[in-house]
């Protein structure tokens, strides 16, 4: 079964709960694990943009003995 992100609307927890598909057609109550409210809606997280560019450039030089960018 697929994870499904719940927003808390009382608190912003994000609480991530396994759901059928058919749960979420009917709508499911999903119940915060933080406050233990049902105030909760769908949550879909916003895709990140860029991201991997980002992570390219974390990865130059792979460490002190890296020798990826040795002058030979
Ligand atoms: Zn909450």
């Amino acid at each position: 079964m697929p994870y499904y992100d719940f927003e808390c609307l009382d608190c912003k927890n994000i609480t991530t709960i396994k759901l059928s598909v058919k749960d979420i057609e009917n709508g499911v109550k999903v119940k915060c694990n933080q406050c233990n409210s049902y105030n909760t809606q769908r949550y879909f997280q916003p895709i990140a943009v860029n991201t991997s560019v980002h992570n390219q450039k974390e990865y130059i030089g792979c460490g002190e003995h890296c020798r990826c960018f040795s002058d030979n």
